[in-house]
């Protein structure tokens, strides 16, 4: 049997969307003989792979990094699932929304730093006027909502996918829970 390819993703969030995935515990062992898990932060490819399955994207797109990240993401994915409220609504990180990038980094990396105090260019990605949900820069073909999403939910969503059904999440989750 042809397994499905299943990647994940971190953009803007906590980990936390991946840290409830890993709470799937056992049922990892089950979804083995369903998926290979092609790319993400559990795994150690570098380079986002053609032809993935299913993606599940945790985060906001706050960066330039992120959205050529998502955009990449999107190209070579059939189906991709906004996870979690980050991902879907931008959440949390959506709270520097309402300061200019500039004032946001001029409090990070200035005001808040005991030393070295200067706003970094060179390695760290240019951040978005705001960070915003994935649906606005790319099509999302699922939307996961919750903060995090319980491990449940996300077993749910993924055997569903796998067999060919679109999850109904109506009585599953909801924002902020
Ligand atoms: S939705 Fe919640 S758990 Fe997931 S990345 Fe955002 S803040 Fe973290």
């Amino acid at each position: 049997m042809n397994k499905s390819r299943l990647a994940t993703v971190w953009l803007d969030g906590c980990s936390g969307c991946h840290m409830s995935a890993l709470d799937m515990d056992e049922r990892w062992i089950e979804l083995a003989g369903l998926v290979d898990l092609v790319y993400g932060p559990l795994v150690d490819a570098k380079e986002y792979p053609e032809n993935v399955d299913i993606v599940l994207v945790e985060g906001a797109v706050s960066s330039e990094e992120d959205l050529e990240r998502i955009q990449r993401v999107r190209e070579r994915t059939k189906t991709l699932v906004s996870l979690g409220d980050c991902a879907v609504t931008s959440n949390v990180p959506s709270m520097r929304n309402r300061f200019p990038v500039s004032v946001v980094e001029h409090r990070a990396y200035i005001e808040n730093a005991q030393l070295h105090q200067q706003v970094p260019r060179q390695v760290i990605p240019r951040l978005l006027p705001k960070a915003r949900p994935v649906h606005e820069f790319v099509k999302v073909d699922v939307f996961v909502p919750g903060c995090p999403p319980s491990a449940n939910t996300i077993y749910f969503v993924l055997t569903e996918l796998l067999a060919g059904r679109r999850p109904d999440l109506t009585e599953k989750t909801r924002f902020g829970a």
